[in-house]
């Protein structure tokens, strides 16, 4: 059995949770996981690299599955978690990260917290020790104090005891201020963590929440879906022709499209559903305590609001459409097999002429709703 099997994954924040809340207690967790981290590696004689560190903060969460299992079969079987080993992980298991370097920066802003915490755990030791020795010091010279001592002698008690009170200032003085600046580091990399954290879990461009934010937040609401019996809708949208805009006008201009896209569906939103760009054009809103047919209607409320919305290129208006596929989440089924049969909406909503939203069709075949807005393209498509 391994640790990440014998100890419960770290508390995970709830969906239910305010903002504020949810954002302390990931501070709390990511804290508590990398103090156990370095324990744990080292146990098991596991280099501290940084991909190893990532690799195993994830293990502790136990944020993918996929990832304890192949880790586990590796620790079964004594292998050695050299640089090849965990890049290799890595890519296997990360590759999709469009921020892997802002995720890289939280393990380097940990790893700097837990060595500060040494450094301070060292000198609380050096202070323990200097004040328990002048305790020692200080009943030892009261008690001979009590023995009616010659002069001489009360002149040497007194000099040991200033030369003991002096060094015992000295190291607490160095023990204040050393608390002072550790303080100080500690501020400042619970500043850098909590940036960090949430750069992490954003999209750069749109500021929609990214894949690896969906890998986390989606098994919460799935399961408090499945517990509650409140229903829960992915939608997965994806601009139509969007190559033809980058072709035609440029990617910064495909960029800027990618952008208002990225405006409506936060806008048709709720606080609780959790928007993301999955990569390139496409994006996921995956919303509680809607069914297929709640979701079909506001999926088609965003694909008319694109409609209606004017986007001009060099004085030119531009129509740009999207298509998307919607599926309702049935309790048991994992996050790759949601998107998998929105996707495969998706699919039918582009093979049925684009400009439209199509329900995955097990559910409510007759939620399907396509449109009869033209699509048009700058060749007049
Ligand atoms: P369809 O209607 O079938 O979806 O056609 P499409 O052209 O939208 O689909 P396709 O997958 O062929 O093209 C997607 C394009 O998205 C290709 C890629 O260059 C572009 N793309 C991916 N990421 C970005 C990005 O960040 N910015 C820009 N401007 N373009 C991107
Ligand atoms: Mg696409
Ligand atoms: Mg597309």
């Amino acid at each position: 059995m391994t640790e990440a099997d014998e100890k419960p994954p770290i508390n995970m924040t709830s969906p239910d949770m305010p903002s504020e809340d949810k954002a302390k207690d990931e501070l709390v967790n990511s804290y508590a996981v990398a103090k156990r981290l370095l324990p744990f590696l080292a146990k098991r004689g596991i280099p501290a690299l940084p991909k190893n560190y990532r690799i195993f903060y994830d293990y502790l969460l136990y944020t993918n599955p996929a990832l304890n299992k192949a880790v586990n079969g590796l620790l079964d079987s004594n292998a050695q978690f050299n640089s090849k080993l965990s890049s290799s992980l890595y890519d296997h298991f990360y590759s999709h990260e469009v921020l892997d370097t802002k995720a890289l920066a939280i393990s380097q802003a940990a790893l700097d917290f837990i060595a500060v915490s040494n450094t301070m755990e060292q000198h609380i030791e050096t202070a323990m020790t200097q004040a328990s020795h002048y305790h020692q010091v200080l009943s030892t010279t009261s008690r001979q104090m009590g023995e009616h001592p010659s002069l001489d002698e009360l002149q040497s008690f007194l000099d040991e005891l200033l030369l003991e009170t002096e060094t015992s200032l000295a190291v607490g003085g160095h023990f204040s201020s050393q608390l002072q600046e550790a303080n100080q580091t500690i501020a400042a990399l619970k500043d850098e963590i909590k940036n960090q954290t949430t750069l992490a879990k954003i999209d750069e461009l749109t500021k929609l929440y990214n894949r690896r934010h969906l890998n986390f937040e989606a098994p919460l609401l799935m399961a408090q879906a499945a517990k509650t019996g409140r229903p829960l809708a992915a939608i997965m949208f994806d601009i139509d022709k969007f190559k033809l805009i980058n072709d035609n006008w440029g990617h910064n201009f495909g960029d800027k499209v990618l952008v208002i896209c990225a405006e409506i569906i936060q806008k048709a939103a709720r606080s609780t559903d959790v928007a993301v760009r999955l990569g390139g054009e496409e994006f996921l809103l995956l919303a509680g305590g809607l069914d297929a047919a709640g979701a079909a209607r506001v999926a088609e409320r965003i694909r008319q609001t694109l409609v209606n919305t004017e986007i001009t290129v060099r004085g030119q208006a531009l129509p740009v459409t999207i298509s998307g596929g919607v599926a309702q989440y049935r309790p048991g089924e994992n996050l790759t097999a949601l998107l998998a049969r929105a996707d495969t909406a998706l699919y039918q909503a582009k093979n049925g002429g684009r400009n439209q939203i199509r329900v995955a069709e097990e559910e409510t075949p007759d939620q399907a709703a396509p449109a009869t807005d033209q699509l048009i393209t700058p060749q007049g498509e």
